[in-house]
């Protein structure tokens, strides 16, 4: 493991994990969840919305594919791309928003909306390890590099 991955031996380590990284993002940001059917990207997603004041209105996106969030000063959204075929879907859902300053965009399955979403900050890509999960960070800027950082302090 390099000191970008993580092991996650458990559902509490996944969620755990999830509340950590919203804690530490400054404003807004672009997150991709990568990741096998299973692989905890929900679970993530759930609760680091839960920890930026969704609360238990968390939904899922499985068949909206996007769900917003208000959050007073900043707005989240959560997309679940899974049954998206062709990235030209996506412009009935009007994303321009996803761009807008201080979102908050989580992204399950973003490999099927290339071109139609904002770049992300940060990359995670979720594996299956024994019966729990792994985690591998790939930050792209120096948001998303700030915030592996500060996981590892
Ligand atoms: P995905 O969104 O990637 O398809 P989910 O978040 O829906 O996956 O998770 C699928 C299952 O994996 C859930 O039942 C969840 O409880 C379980 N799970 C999540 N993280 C872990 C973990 N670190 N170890 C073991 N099971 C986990
Ligand atoms: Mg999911």
């Amino acid at each position: 493991m390099t000191m970008h991955d993580r092991l996650l031996p458990d559902e509490e380590a996944t969620t755990a994990l999830g509340r950590r990284l919203a804690g530490l993002l400054p404003g807004g940001g672009v997150i991709y969840l990568h990741g096998d059917l299973g692989a905890g990207k929900t679970t993530f997603a759930r609760a680091f919305l839960r920890a930026l004041g969704v609360g238990e209105r968390v939904k899922s996106p499985t068949y909206s594919l996007v769900e917003g969030y208000d959050l007073g000063e900043r707005r989240a959204f959560h997309l679940d791309l899974y049954r998206i075929a062709d990235p030209g879907e996506l412009e009935w859902l009007g994303l321009d928003n996803l761009a807008e300053p201080g979102a908050v965009v989580l992204v399950e399955w973003p490999e099927r909306g290339r071109g139609a979403l904002p770049r992300a900050d940060l990359e995670i890509h979720f594996r299956h390890e024994d019966a729990g999960r792994a985690v591998r960070f790939e930050p792209f800027t120096d948001a998303g590099r700030r915030l592996v950082q500060g996981l590892a302090e």
